[in-house]
């Protein structure tokens, strides 16, 4: 299982999250380093194989 990395709107950091939950349009994470909640699908910054 892949795993992408995401980078937070706010501050602008980047995390890794698994690929099976990331094509849930609605799925929202919490950033570990801010706390600002986002959608994972638009802040997906590694390409999707
Ligand atoms: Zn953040």
């Amino acid at each position: 299982m892949a795993v992408l990395l995401l980078q937070c709107p706010k501050c602008k950091n980047k995390m890794k999250y698994e690929s099976r939950m990331a094509f849930v349009s609605t799925n929202r994470k919490r950033c570990v380093y801010c706390g600002a909640s986002f959608v994972v699908r638009g802040r997906i910054i590694t390409p999707q194989n």
